[in-house]
């Protein structure tokens, strides 16, 4: 069976470090590993629209946003097909067949989308659209037959979902979708990256981001205002690692070579956790050292962005040649559905 990715992002903001950790490295490194036959990266417009139907606009200007930071990333577009979600009204045609499959009931318990609708404080007034999500999600990825997803901590529940649908639609009409599995990363601290303000996720509907089209000053700023540790008060205070976001951070981006270039008087991170877990280490210090760490990370996607950016009618090219190629996949897709379905009617007389 032929290896297919699709993942993709909301176009609400432009990406951060979060995204960045979470999926889009991943994501990189699997479309330069050759391992994969074909690669689908969707901006989720439709579904952006789900929380943000009031705001067309912000949906609208992010496209570009997103794809200048996939481009900045390293995805390749002739690696990696990049696509508007809206663009392809196959994915709401399959969205709508896959909503008889599931309950009410057991989207409501999906904890990502509970946590969600909390979140935007929806409680009683939640739209339907926006509660029929990982239902679209579903359509979105057996779409294109992906057998992997690679996405962060949080989509795990969308995941299951859409294999319980995938189930439910092979058992009734027979077998027609693939089943996807996740893919996450192997890191602990990539899961879910938490926000600069100590939340526990980094997301662009908090404003507790670091993006990766930050100027190094802006990111210097954020990373020195961090939330660390509130009860490491002075210097001397032994200091607490776990859930730190500081120490989150390092986790996610370190690596043994920045020691000998950046802070020479370590070894490795073990070696600064212990020293501020017995006190005598300050925050200062080490918030330096991280945003040395990360203006490395950040400065060649800085640099391809600006590349990028001088040459948007490029870009504008790219999405749309995806988006057709994308489009002519999921047709096939959904033709095998109505056929399963016997809502065929004009193909066999
Ligand atoms: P929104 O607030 O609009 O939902 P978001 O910041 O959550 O935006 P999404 O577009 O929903 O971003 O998520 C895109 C991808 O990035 C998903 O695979 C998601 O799991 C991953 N992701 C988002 N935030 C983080 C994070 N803080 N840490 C790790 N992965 C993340
Ligand atoms: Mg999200």
């Amino acid at each position: 069976m032929a290896k297919i990715i699709l993942t993709g992002d909301r176009p609400t903001g432009r990406l951060h470090v979060g995204h960045y950790v979470g999926s889009l490295k991943g994501r990189v490194e699997l479309q330069n590993s050759g391992k994969f036959d074909k690669i689908f990266i969707m901006i989720a417009d439709a579904q952006a629209l789900t929380d943000n139907a009031h705001q067309p606009q912000k949906v609208r200007e992010n496209i570009i946003q997103v794809a200048l930071d996939y481009l900045s990333c390293g995805i390749d577009p002739q690696k990696s097909t990049i696509f508007i979600q809206s663009m392809i009204p196959e994915l709401t045609e399959l969205t709508f067949y896959y909503m008889n499959l599931v309950t009410v009931a057991r989207v409501g318990r999906n904890p990502t989308v509970k946590s969600e609708i909390k979140m935007r404080g929806f409680q009683a007034s939640i739209p339907l659209g926006f509660f029929a999500y990982p239902v679209s999600q579903t359509a979105d990825i057996t779409a294109f037959a992906a057998t992997d997803v690679p996405v962060g901590e949080d989509q795990l529940p969308m995941l299951e979902q859409c294999r319980e649908i995938v189930h439910s639609f092979n058992s009734t009409y027979g077998e027609t979708l693939v089943e996807p599995r996740i893919i996450l990363p192997e890191n602990k601290a990539c899961l879910r990256l938490p926000g600069t303000d100590g939340k526990a996720k980094m997301s662009k509907s908090l404003g507790n981001c670091i993006y990766l089209s930050d100027d190094e000053e802006t990111v210097r700023k954020k990373v020195m205002s961090m939330f660390t540790d509130p009860n490491h008060l002075r210097v001397e205070d032994p200091g607490t690692v776990e859930g730190n976001p500081v120490f989150v951070y390092l986790d996610a981006f370190c690596r043994p070579e920045h020691f000998a270039k950046f802070w020479p008087e370590y070894k490795n991170l073990d070696e600064v956790k212990a020293h501020y877990q017995r006190g005598g280490l300050g925050d200062v210090k080490i918030k330096k050292f991280l945003n040395q760490v990360l203006q490395a990370e950040l400065a060649p996607i800085r640099a391809r962005r600006k590349e990028w950016e001088a040459k948007l009618p490029e870009v504008y090219e790219i999405l749309k040649a995806g988006t057709e190629k994308a489009r002519a996949a999921a047709a096939e897709t959904l033709y095998a559905v109505r056929a399963a379905m016997q809502i065929n009617y004009f193909e066999n007389k």
